[in-house]
């Protein structure tokens, strides 16, 4: 059994009682070794407030727990978390969810009454606290980004990160990251990079021997390489911060120059080619099928395949490798959706099939009856907690009760809409008819449309081409692949998606 021990002590409880960390983390080894630990990790913070949940050694222990590899916990008290009942509630449930057993050496959960309050109050403030304490911790990662430091989750290849001692560079990592700029501005693809390092036995961040060309393709794309990381990418407002460069400014651009430059072609290859790119599953090995254009008896010929390269993918498809030719695939799916938009009855029904299942609403509604029973479980055990003395009805609790009242109410009302939503009620009279009157509109100039109408028509109406099996035989029909099942899997949504195509 895994355990972890976790001590704090702020700077005012060492002055004032003499407490000190060696003591908190003796015995609670100790416990945890009597509770048979055979392995025990520390973590600890020292002289950092409780107030607040962004420590160093307690964002170790999450993330351990997250990780999966601790068992069980133990602590001097639920204040070593933190001072705050609130934080306290959400760390427990956390671990507790983790399926880790928390063991305090000062408190049961029984005997005190502070102790039957902590324990009572769980049910009734964590659901509706949660979401207010994750707001408050992101915001403190948010301010601490843009005042220059550092966030805790800081990990990139290149790099190493503490809070005391912040970015440094990683000399070894960092000379990869070199080698990958290098290679790449005196034209070296990313794929090749990838095998190069690959085959050396260079470790990745994550430790694996393993480099995909999209892990080079990121590193030669992320501008904290010339000294500019970016916090927050995806969000509107992104937060640059200085690290140390590894990179040149020239040589970083030079790189985003040949990879845009690689991009339009790539592009300009891609387009008119292949109808269902993106689009199929082999499911005789789960992987998605592409685009190969290979030589048959001298003749070029477009297939699909599911076989990738077993440099750069865990997973390289079936071998012998399965080609399916790609003219015979796209007739096959073409005529599905023609045939389909050619008899509006068929297509409506045929989406009918394809919509959420009343299962799938059922699902909802479960979901929404349990968070509703949990939330009627807080409030009766607030108020027991108020009849039996042990919290008072003060200004505080009262809107406690109102909040989780009208939590009551607003699930109640989910519950019946869910109810009145599932099945075919998601899908309106009014939405057959429009469903209707666009094929009959797409119908009429089917034969004209470019390939990318083509391919974005196919998209609207198509969630997924499943095959299986493999050619048998050498001869077949165009629009005949014998031995190949192909399932096509049609978009429920398609009335909303054919809306925004932009075929005239
Ligand atoms: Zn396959």
């Amino acid at each position: 059994m895994r355990a972890a021990v976790y001590a704090r002590v702020s700077t005012e409880e060492q002055a004032q009682h003499g407490y000190s960390l060696a003591e908190q983390k003796d015995s609670c080894t100790r416990r945890a070794k009597e509770l048979g630990a055979t392995e025990i990790l520390e973590f600890a913070d020292e002289g950092i407030s409780g107030a607040t949940l962004d420590r160093p050694g307690l964002e170790g222990l999450r993330s351990a727990i997250k990780e999966g590899i601790i068992d069980l916990i133990v602590l001097r008290d639920p204040d070593r978390l933190s001072r705050k009942l609130a934080h306290q509630l959400i760390l427990t449930e956390e671990f507790e969810k983790a399926g880790v057993r928390l063991e305090f050496l000062d408190f049961t959960w029984q005997d005190s009454p502070e102790g039957k309050l902590f324990y009572n109050l769980k049910g009734a403030v964590a659901e509706y606290e949660r979401e207010k304490i994750k707001e408050r911790m992101i915001r403190g990662k948010n301010q601490k980004a843009r005042q220059g430091g550092i966030p805790m989750n800081f990990s990139l290849y290149g790099y190493d990160y503490s809070p005391e001692k912040g970015v440094q560079i990683n000399a070894q990592e960092a000379e990869i990251v070199k080698q990958i700029f290098h290679k790449f501005v005196s034209y070296t693809s990313p794929h090749a990079i990838a095998i190069e390092l690959t085959q050396s036995g260079v470790p990745t961040k994550r430790n694996t021997n393993f480099w995909h060309r999209q892990v080079v393709r990121q590193i030669l794309m992320n501008p904290a390489y010339k000294g500019e990381w970016v916090y927050q990418k995806n969000s509107d407002s992104p937060i640059i911060i200085p690290v140390p460069a590894i990179v040149s400014k020239e040589v970083w651009e030079t790189a985003q120059q040949i990879l845009a430059e690689s991009r339009r072609l790539w592009a300009k290859r891609g387009k008119q080619q292949y109808l269902l790119s993106g689009l199929i599953t082999c499911t005789d090995c789960g992987t998605p099928m592409g685009g190969h254009y290979g030589t048959h008896w001298g003749n070029r010929v477009r297939n699909y395949t599911c076989r990738k390269s077993e440099s750069t993918n865990r997973i390289p498809g079936c071998s012998p490798a399965k080609l399916i030719n790609a003219d015979s695939l796209e007739l096959i799916v073409w005529n599905e959706v023609k045939n389909l938009l050619n008899d509006p009855d068929k297509l409506v029904s045929a989406v009918k099939r394809n919509l959420p299942t009343d299962e799938d609403s059922k699902k909802e509604i479960d979901n929404l009856k349990r968070q509703l029973s949990d939330t009627e479980k807080g409030m009766t055990q607030l108020i027991d907690l108020i009849a039996s003395g042990i919290v008072e009805l003060d200004s505080k609790i009262k809107q406690k009760l109102t909040q989780l009242k009208q939590r009551r109410e607003l699930l109640e009302r989910r519950i019946k809409e869910a109810n009145k939503e599932s099945g075919l009620a998601l899908f309106s009279r009014q939405d057959m008819k429009n469903l209707k009157r666009l094929a009959s509109e797409i119908i009429k100039n089917i034969d004209d449309l470019e390939f990318e109408e083509k391919q974005q028509l196919v998209r609207s109406m198509v969630s997924q081409v499943y095959i299986s099996g493999r050619i048998q035989g050498t001869y077949h029909l165009p629009d005949d692949l014998p031995g190949v099942d192909v399932k096509i899997m049609l978009r429920a949504e398609m009335v909303y998606s054919l809306k925004n195509l932009a075929i005239s």
